[in-house]
């Protein structure tokens, strides 16, 4: 009947259906849209990228990454709907890394433990304290808020890997979306990057690892996560206490400018990123395993060895920057940082993939 008399009236519908009144601009393409067929284009674009890319094998046991933020708790809704829906075949399992960030991840954590209820789905929690025997409250309170990230950022990646080998899964999925990638991208050229600018646009990584970790939300623009909840999914959405990161929040807000004039310019950038190509000629880091725990790394010792390793002998800066470490002290001659260099994670909003 609305529909009927808006056309009647002549007003305004829906560009998608051309039936129902358009109750939002969709971000991406800036078109007018009724609010079902927004769910229907949100799910339908994400399910082609799952497919498109073959991201998943029926039978699989999948993690997702989950934080409790608003990317991590959409990407857990869309894909238990979307395995139900179109038959994935897939076991999901929430994976959450609990940092020791009291005030912050105490209170995220409770909504993902709400999200384990709500959806269904096994939660498993890993925590710092017990593989690390550090909280980051205490890493704080010895090194202060200037590195604090890098420590945050490469035991949080080590983290999530050891908690999906526990789960016994065959992926993780992580919710880094089209805006991270885009960043990521940008921020790789500008601090000459190359080892990770010719992998942060894969959508998948880590295939030639124990377990692999995909990106379905590669094209999905933040602005639609944000929207595609309304006010019906439960999800934490305060910053951590110890972010400081002027130069992602710099990267960031230059996407947002011109994601404002042009909101192709995302997708454009992550274009850019897929078509770069890595001179034959440029020395790339060689992937081995860490000497002392087994994990991946193009050192003697990977970076949460060397970081920990600083932390209790009382030498916090051991690990820090390219030129100083445990590595350094052992094999002068390595110069490069290994795959694990530090960069903060997506589950604070930023991210290291
Ligand atoms: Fe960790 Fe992110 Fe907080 Fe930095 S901002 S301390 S990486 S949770």
């Amino acid at each position: 009947m609305a529909a009927a008399a808006a056309k009647l009236k002549g007003g305004r519908l829906c560009s998608i259906c051309n039936d129902r009144r358009p109750a939002l601009k969709r971000p991406k393409t800036l078109e007018q849209i009724c609010r079902e067929c927004f769910y229907a284009v949100f799910e339908d674009e994400i399910h082609n990228v799952i497919v498109e890319n073959q991201l998943f094998k029926p039978g699989e046991r999948i993690a997702i990454g989950a934080s409790g933020g608003k990317d991590s708790t959409v990407l857990a809704y869309v894909l238990s709907e979307l395995n139900r829906r179109h038959n994935y075949g897939l076991d999901l399992f929430l994976l959450s890394v609990d940092e020791g960030i009291t005030g912050y991840r105490d209170d995220s954590l409770e909504t993902v433990k709400r999200n384990e209820i709500q959806y269904g789905l096994p939660l498993k929690v890993v925590s710092y304290k017990e593989l690390y025997g550090w909280t980051m409250d205490e890493i704080v309170k010895l090194i202060g808020l200037k590195n604090n990230c890098t420590f945050c950022g490469v035991f949080r990646r080590q983290a999530l890997d050891r908690g999906a080998a526990l789960l016994k899964v065959d992926k993780l999925v992580t919710g880094h979306n089209a805006d991270d990638i885009a960043e990521t991208v940008l921020l790789n050229i500008l601090r000459g990057d190359i080892a990770r600018l010719s992998r942060c646009t894969s959508i998948t990584t880590g295939e030639d690892g124990p377990i692999p970790r995909c990106k379905p939300f590669k094209y999905t623009y933040e602005k639609e996560i944000v929207i595609y909840p309304f006010c019906w999914l439960d999800y934490f959405s305060t910053e951590c206490i110890y972010s400081p990161n002027a130069y992602r929040g710099f990267a960031r807000e230059f996407i947002k400018d011109l994601e404002r004039m042009r909101p192709r310019a995302i997708l454009d950038i992550i274009k850019s990123g897929e078509d770069f190509r890595i001179s034959a000629s440029t020395k790339m880091p060689e992937q081995g395993n860490c000497e002392r725990c087994g994990y991946i790394s193009s050192q003697k010792w990977c970076k949460a060895c060397v970081l920990l390793e600083g932390l209790n002998r009382g030498l916090p800066k051991l690990g820090i920057g390219r030129s100083r470490g445990l590595n350094n002290e052992q094999n002068k001659d390595m110069k490069q940082t290994d795959g694990t260099k530090s960069m903060q994670s997506k589950q604070c909003g930023t991210l290291d993939f």
